[in-house]
């Protein structure tokens, strides 16, 4: 009876094992981080912190799991966390958890400022912490197709609008929507920031909800980036020519076109993009690097390093901005 006797030890090591995983902030896009760790493998969806109680204890009921009541409470029962409360708190919350020892996923932007990210991104290094910051599009299959098509960019146009949503306009459309474009052109282009060209202007938030920026490397490199949040309509689309390949993609659809040159003509193909959901790849590569303690694909210093260029922008927005001065 050998194979009866073994199988509780069998279950046990493996819960043993399973990394506890908490959402704290259960809004629009907390409640979708708790649907996919409540099913994803490796971890168990210890609980659920918010504010706001009603909310907490919906998806407490929801998913069987404890409401926890405080940081601290959660702290004590979780390996790590998802920090998905507004930017404003980042800080605060993120750095909370680190303090006491939990690896944290923190959404984007990583902080409000580079002082805080700077923070964080120590208290990650010198208690030997994973840091992951919420760049998903890093996990868009989109990307994993650019990353191998693309070794040279030399021009990138990337357009990420939207309509007004009501919730993230505690920041700029820079820091909210833009920043998602700064870490994938910051990932491909791998050169200094040479320079930065910017306009923008507020709309229905004290902060910029439009934004245009052209940045510059010092391989000669240029990306012209846009970020609406008063758009009709969504769209969330990049463009890349290299020296070889013009590629035009669609995170949104998951769907696009390489354009190339041969034997005098120009060629295009639709690109073989296998579908998949962004956020359950990130979370789920979060889990595997907090299993394994390796360096997350999107670690705290890039998150720091495209907030310190959305940082940028906007101070260039702001010298360019007449009408407001
Ligand atoms: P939201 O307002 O819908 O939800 C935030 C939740 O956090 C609310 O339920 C609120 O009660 C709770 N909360 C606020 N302060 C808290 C605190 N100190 N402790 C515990 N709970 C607190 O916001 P959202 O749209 O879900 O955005 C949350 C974060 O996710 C933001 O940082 C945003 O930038 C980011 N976000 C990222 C993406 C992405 O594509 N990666 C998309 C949307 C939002």
């Amino acid at each position: 009876m050998a194979g009866v006797s073994s199988t509780p030890y069998a279950i046990r090591y493996t819960l043993e094992f399973m990394i506890k995983v908490g959402v704290i902030g259960v809004g629009h896009l907390g409640k979708e981080h708790v649907r996919i760790y409540s099913a994803l493998h490796g971890c168990e969806l210890a609980g659920v912190f918010d504010i706001n109680p009603d909310v907490k204890e919906k998806f407490a009921r929801k998913y069987k799991v404890c409401a926890f009541n405080s940081i601290d409470e959660m702290a004590l029962g979780v390996d790590a966390v998802s920090v998905v409360v507004p930017t404003s708190a980042h800080y605060q919350v993120a750095g909370a958890f680190l303090e006491a020892g939990r690896h944290v996923f923190v959404e984007k932007p990583i902080t409000e400022t580079t002082s805080q990210a700077e923070e964080l991104v120590r208290l990650a290094h010198e208690s030997k912490l994973i840091l992951q910051v919420g760049h998903v599009e890093r996990f868009n299959p989109v990307m994993s197709y650019l990353e191998k098509q693309v070794a040279d960019p030399r021009f990138i146009e990337a357009h990420r609008l939207s309509p007004y949503p009501n919730r993230g306009t505690d920041v700029s459309v820079v820091l909210d929507l833009m920043i998602h474009d700064l870490d994938v052109v910051l990932h491909l282009v791998r050169a200094p920031l040479v320079s930065v060209d910017a306009v923008g202007v507020p709309v229905l938030s004290l902060t910029e909800d439009i934004a245009n920026a052209r940045l510059k490397f010092a391989n000669g490199c240029v990306a012209n980036l846009t970020a609406s949040r008063i758009s009709p309509e969504k769209t969330r689309k990049i463009r890349v020519f290299s020296s070889t390949h013009y590629l035009s993609l669609d995170y949104q659809n998951q769907e696009g076109l390489i354009y190339w040159k041969e034997n005098q003509a120009i060629h295009r193909e639709k690109v073989p993009i296998e579908k998949d959901e962004p956020l359950k790849l990130e979370l789920a590569a979060f889990v595997h690097a907090v299993e394994h303690r390796l360096e997350p694909r999107v670690s705290g210093q890039a998150g720091k390093q495209a907030l310190d260029v959305a940082i940028q922008i906007c101070e260039e927005i702001r010298k360019n901005d007449f009408v407001r001065v």
